[in-house]
C-alpha cells in the first residue's frame, strides 16, 4: 500500500464464489501469488458464496450437478444438510488448503481507468496517470475502488455472481396490496407460509422448489408463469448442456443481456415435479394484470385473494460496480471473447452468461487466468512504470 492508500497488483478477483475461487486457484497454479501478484475481494461475512445465503430447506441432496471447484473435491457430505452449510464449508476448507486468503466483508464500490484516480477530481490519488503512460485506452491499470481501499491492477477477474441483484418485476397495484411480499432470495421456508393464501410468480427451480414446498401447509396455493413452462422428461446429459450454453453463449456475442438457465434447460420432471402436477399444485396461470389490496386480478375478470406473494423472479448480474468502464453494449449486455470482454481486453468476466453455472464457472476460471496471465506477459509492464511499481508493492 503506498501513502495515498492505494495498492498496486497484477489482477484483482472481485467474488469468491465458484467462480472467483477457481480463477484464483488456476492464478496461484500459474504462479501469481495469492494476496501479493493477485488479491480475491468478497463482500459476504462468510466463505460459500452466495450459497451461505440460500434457504435452510434447500438440503443439499436438492441441489443437482453441483461441481466440485479445480483441484479439491466434496465427499462424504450429508445430503440432508443445508447445502448452505454444506458448501459453505467446502469452500472454507479450500480457501484454507490453497492458501488463497480472500479478503472479507470487502465491497468493491467501482472499477475505473486509473488514470481518473480513486474518486475523481480532488481526491489524493497521487499515482502516476497509468492510462496515460502506457499510451492506450484499456492498458494502463485499473483503479479498482474497495471499503478497504484501493487497489491499482493490471487485469480484473470479475466473478460477482446474481445474488445480489434479485428482480422484481413491475406490476401495477403492488403498493396497494395488504399482504407481503417477498423474493426468493428472502425465503427462509415453508413455516412463514402455513395457513396462508399464497401466489408464486416465477416458472424457475426456485419457483417450483418452494412452491412445492408450502403448498403442504399453506390455505391455497397460485402459481403464476409469464410463458407456459416446459418439463423436461428425459435425462440432461452433456449434450443438452453443451446446447443450452451455446443458446446463453450466442446471445451474449450479440451484445444481449443473457437469458435464465431455465428459458434454455427447461424444467427436470422429477418425482416431486410429478406430484405435484398429478395434485394439481403446479397448474399454472398467466400472470395477473394487477394486485388489488387483497389479492390479484386477471384481464379475463379472475380474482385470487392472497396473504402473500412469492416473486421466484430470478436475478440479474450484479455488475453495477463496472458501470464506469462502460463495458455495455447498446442491447444491454456485455459482449465478451470466451471470458474476455470485447470493449476491454484487461477485463473478465466468469460466472456470467454462458459460465453461469458451478461446471462452466469451473472453466471460466480457468480460461480468465490463462488469458490474463497471457496478456500480461506479452505485454509487460512499461518500463517507466516499474520504479514506481516497485515502490508501491514494497511500502
Ligand atoms: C437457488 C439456486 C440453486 C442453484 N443450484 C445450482 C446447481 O445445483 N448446480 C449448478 O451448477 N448451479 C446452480 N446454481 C447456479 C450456481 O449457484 C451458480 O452458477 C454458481 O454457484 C455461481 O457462482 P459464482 O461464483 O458465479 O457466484 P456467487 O456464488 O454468487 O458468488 C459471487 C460472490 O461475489 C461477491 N460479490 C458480489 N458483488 C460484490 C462486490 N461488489 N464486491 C465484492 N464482492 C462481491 C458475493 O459476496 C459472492 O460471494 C444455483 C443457483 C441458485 C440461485
Amino acid at each position: 500500500m503506498n501513502n495515498t492508500g492505494v495498492r498496486a497488483v497484477e489482477v484483482v478477483v472481485v467474488g469468491a464464489g465458484q467462480a472467483g475461487l477457481a480463477a484464483a486457484f488456476h492464478l496461484r497454479r500459474i504462479g501469481y501469488r495469492p494476496d501479493r501478484d493477485f488479491v480475491v475481494l468478497d463482500h459476504s461475512p462468510r466463505p460459500g458464496g452466495a450459497w451461505q445465503f440460500r434457504w435452510p430447506t434447500l438440503t443439499y441432496d436438492k441441489v443437482h450437478g453441483m461441481h466440485a471447484l479445480p483441484g479439491m473435491e466434496l465427499t462424504g457430505a450429508d445430503p440432508r444438510r443445508p447445502s448452505a452449510e454444506v458448501i459453505g464449508g467446502y469452500f472454507d476448507s479450500y480457501e484454507r488448503a490453497f492458501g488463497l486468503r480472500v479478503h472479507r466483508p470487502v465491497r468493491v464500490l467501482s472499477v475505473r481507468e486509473g488514470g481518473a484516480g480513486p474518486s475523481g477530481a480532488g481526491s489524493s490519488w497521487a499515482g502516476p496517470s497509468w492510462t496515460e503512460s502506457a499510451g492506450a485506452p484499456g492498458r494502463g491499470r485499473l483503479l479498482v475502488e474497495t471499503s478497504e481501499g484501493s487497489y491499482a491492477a493490471r487485469a480484473l477477474i470479475n466473478a460477482t455472481g446474481t445474488w445480489d441483484r434479485p428482480f422484481w418485476p413491475r406490476f401495477p397495484g403492488q403498493e396497494v396490496f395488504g399482504g407481503r411480499q417477498l423474493h426468493s432470495a428472502q425465503y427462509r421456508g415453508p413455516e412463514d407460509f402455513r395457513a396462508a393464501r399464497v401466489v408464486v410468480v416465477g416458472g424457475g427451480t426456485s419457483a417450483v422448489q418452494q412452491l412445492l414446498e408450502i403448498a403442504p401447509g399453506a390455505a391455497a396455493t397460485t402459481w403464476v408463469t409469464r410463458r407456459p413452462p416446459v418439463f423436461r422428461a428425459g435425462p440432461f446429459g452433456e449434450e443438452q448442456g453443451r446446447a443450452a450454453v451455446a443458446l446463453v453463449a450466442d446471445r451474449v456475442r450479440q451484445g444481449l443481456p443473457p437469458r435464465s438457465v431455465v428459458s434454455v434447460t427447461g424444467l427436470p420432471m422429477t418425482e416431486a415435479i410429478r406430484r405435484g402436477r398429478e395434485s394439481g399444485v403446479l397448474e399454472r396461470l398467466p400472470l395477473f394484470e394487477r394486485l388489488t389490496p387483497t389479492g390479484a386480478v386477471w384481464d379475463d375478470g379472475r380474482t385470487v385473494e392472497a396473504d402473500a406473494i412469492l416473486y421466484a423472479t430470478g436475478f440479474r448480474p450484479a455488475l453495477d460496480h463496472l458501470a464506469p468502464l462502460r463495458l455495455r453494449e447498446p442491447g444491454g449486455g456485455i459482449r465478451m471473447d470466451g471470458t474476455r470482454t470485447l470493449r476491454d481486453a484487461r477485463v473478465h468476466l466468469v460466472g456470467y452468461g454462458p459460465s453461469a453455472s458451478t461446471i462452466g464457472a469451473n472453466r471460466a476460471g480457468r480460461a480468465a487466468a490463462v488469458g490474463i496471465d497471457r496478456l500480461l506477459t506479452e505485454d509487460p509492464q512499461p518500463a517507466d512504470e516499474d520504479a514506481e511499481l516497485a515502490g508501491i508493492l514494497a511500502s
